[in-house]
Order: C-alpha cells, then sequence, then structure tokens
C-alpha cells in the first residue's frame, strides 16, 4: 500500500449497526470513525494505517444513555460533554461525571465519544479511572455478536485495548455509584487543558456486615503503560494520614511512567502520588460526611452506637495487621 493511499483512507458512512459489523468484517483495513478527534490528528500526521474510516454517526442508538436497573447503559458515540452534564449520570454516577468533565477542552469534550475515548487506549486517558472504580463493562460488538467486557480487562498493554478484528464499542455500562463519597485528582505539568501528567480518582465504598470497612478503589492515569486499577480495605475510623500512606504505598508499587514531554520518570512518580493523596483524601472527608452511604441506598453506620464497637475493632485489627 502506497503512503498517498494511507493518507486517503475511504469513508463509509453506514446506517444500520449490522452494516458497520459487515464493513469491519469484509474490508481489508478498516478504521472506526467515531467523534474523529484523534483520528483527524493522525491522518493530519500522517501516521493513520487504514484502508477505509468506518463512521458510525449515522447508527441509530449508539447515542443514547439509558437508565437501568444495574446503573447506566451510555451508547458508544454519547459524547464526553454529555457525560458531564447529563443529570441522569450525574446522579447516578457522579464520579464518571465529574471525570469526564476534566478531559482536555470543551471543543474536544463536544466532538469525542465516550466509545472513541475508550477504543483509543492512551494510558494518559482520564475517564477510566472513575470507570475503573465504578467496575463498569464495555460492550463490545461484531458481526458474531456482543461480548461484556470489565473495564479492569480491557487496557491489556501500552495503546492495547481488548478489542478484536470487527468489534467495535456498542456501549459502556456504569453501575450506579455505591457511595458519593469519591474524588478526582488530575494533575497537568503544560496547560490546565492539557493531557494529565497524573490522575486518580478514588471512591468508597462500605463493605462488611456491620458496613465497619470502606472498600477503597482507585484508578490511576497517566502513571504506567496502561490505565491501572487498585483496592485496599479500610476500617471506616482509621485515621485519615495512616490511609493516605496506605493508598500511596499501595500506588507506588503500580506506579511505572512513561517519560515524555512533560515530565520524567521520577516527577511523574512523584505527582503521581500527590494525585493519589489529593484524590482519597478528598473522598474520605465526603465518607465522613453523614450522608455517604449510596447514592441509592442507605448510609453506613458510622455514627450509630452499636456500630462504632464493631469499627473501632476493626480498626485495631488493620493496625495489628499492618
Ligand atoms: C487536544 C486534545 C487534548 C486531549 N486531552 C485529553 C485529556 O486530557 N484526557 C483524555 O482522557 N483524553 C484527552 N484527549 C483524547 C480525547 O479524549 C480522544 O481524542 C477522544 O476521546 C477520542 O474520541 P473520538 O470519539 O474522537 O475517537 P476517534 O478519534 O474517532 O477514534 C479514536 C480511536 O478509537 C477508535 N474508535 C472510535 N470509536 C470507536 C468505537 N465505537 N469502537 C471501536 N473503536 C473506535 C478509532 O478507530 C481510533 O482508533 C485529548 C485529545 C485532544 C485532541
Amino acid at each position: 500500500m502506497s503512503a498517498l493511499e494511507l493518507d486517503t483512507p475511504v469513508l463509509h458512512r453506514p446506517g444500520t449497526l449490522a452494516e458497520v459489523c459487515a464493513l469491519l468484517a469484509e474490508l481489508d483495513q478498516p478504521m472506526v470513525y467515531g467523534g474523529g478527534t484523534a483520528v483527524q490528528i493522525l491522518l493530519k500526521q500522517g501516521v493513520l494505517f487504514a484502508s477505509d474510516l468506518v463512521d458510525i454517526a449515522r447508527v441509530p442508538g449508539l447515542d443514547r444513555i439509558e437508565e437501568t436497573p444495574e446503573g447506566l447503559r451510555v451508547g458508544a458515540m454519547v459524547t464526553l460533554r454529555r457525560m458531564e452534564t447529563d443529570p441522569v449520570v450525574r446522579r447516578l454516577a457522579p464520579l464518571a461525571a465529574q471525570v469526564y468533565a476534566r478531559v482536555a477542552n470543551p471543543r474536544v469534550r463536544n466532538t469525542a465519544s465516550v466509545g472513541g475515548n475508550l477504543a483509543h487506549g492512551d494510558y494518559r486517558l482520564d475517564p477510566p479511572t472513575a470507570l475503573l472504580t465504578l467496575d463498569a463493562r464495555v460492550e463490545l460488538t461484531s458481526a458474531g455478536g456482543t461480548r461484556l467486557v470489565p473495564v479492569r480487562e480491557f487496557f491489556t498493554g501500552f495503546q492495547e485495548t481488548a478489542l478484536a478484528q470487527g468489534e467495535l464499542v456498542t456501549a459502556v455500562r456504569i453501575p450506579a455509584q455505591p457511595s458519593p463519597a469519591a474524588a478526582f485528582a488530575k494533575l497537568s505539568s503544560l496547560s490546565v487543558n492539557d493531557w494529565p501528567c497524573a490522575s486518580a480518582a478514588a471512591l468508597l465504598v462500605p463493605t462488611g456486615r456491620r458496613r465497619e470497612r470502606w472498600e477503597l478503589r482507585m484508578g490511576l492515569g497517566a502513571l504506567a503503560a496502561k490505565p491501572e486499577y487498585l483496592s485496599l480495605s479500610v476500617p471506616v475510623g482509621a485515621a485519615v494520614d495512616e490511609v493516605l500512606e496506605a493508598a500511596q504505598r499501595a500506588a507506588d508499587q503500580i506506579i511505572d511512567p512513561i517519560p515524555d514531554v512533560r515530565g520524567g520518570v521520577e516527577f511523574k512518580r512523584r505527582l503521581g502520588l500527590v494525585a493519589v493523596r489529593d484524590a482519597v483524601r478528598a473522598a474520605w472527608d465526603l465518607a465522613a460526611q453523614p450522608t455517604a452511604g449510596s447514592t441509592r441506598g442507605s448510609v453506613p453506620g458510622s455514627t450509630r452506637e452499636e456500630d462504632s464497637d464493631v469499627q473501632r475493632t476493626s480498626q485495631r485489627r488493620w493496625w495489628r495487621g499492618r
């Protein structure tokens, strides 16, 4: 294939999902065209290796946000800006709305799509940090059918995802956020709208028979070859400084930065630990508020006397075990 052919892929605009799947199965080197914010740049840079672009903007239903018994089903062509502003997303998955609002600038967010963002597979993406903590699943469709892949298994390596040949992202299924105790921290070393140098999302989910512990879930962005996930169990009454220390120590095992124009390895590692600290501290502060139960459910019993004993015992055990 000549360089000229690489610069001018054929554009297809199918009107149904079945047509999209057929094109992806039949064409030589097809590439899905979502919002086009990344594809356009790759085209201009002359580094796009595709014989054909398959624009999915006309496929009905891909731009839909639905409330489900589990939480949300977000179509692949929903824009990042809608994730930021949609009242249903803000109610059921406020952490996701918060993180989508921090991607790039309004111009990019108005065009870029939820599916394209995931499929892009970049290690610096912000939205996966929230989707990892929320335990979202990616819906992948091909001529052979549909399968669901947990976001925690979707990113497989540097610029690599679980997308197989002939598949496209059709939706993301996001469980309702189990607790409002969540926060996101993004640190950029160039401009404030730039890609992150380090980002971290933190979510505290009440666990245990008497809700005497928190599962601290964390998603990390830009700090390794792919978005990373980790979780810790901490007692409800733990001291914040000890929790921050435990979170940073756990994150430090996973952080493996890629040096680039935004910073070297050590700079990014230190920034990553700051992002972890900021996100966990903000989530912990929210957890201390009496409403920190569930976006749909009840409140953990940190103020109830009978539960305080359980929490204190749990806390003592935690410190003994460390
Ligand atoms: C100036 C700038 C700053 C940015 N800053 C940030 C940032 O701070 N944080 C951040 O997270 N992101 C950032 N981005 C990345 C931006 O989020 C991505 O460009 C965008 O999410 C890609 O979405 P898209 O719909 O435009 O995808 P496209 O450009 O259409 O496609 C991107 C890739 O995904 C594939 N693809 C698209 N849709 C699908 C689908 N449904 N199924 C399968 N494959 C698909 C395409 O084939 C292509 O490989 C930035 C981008 C720009 C241009």
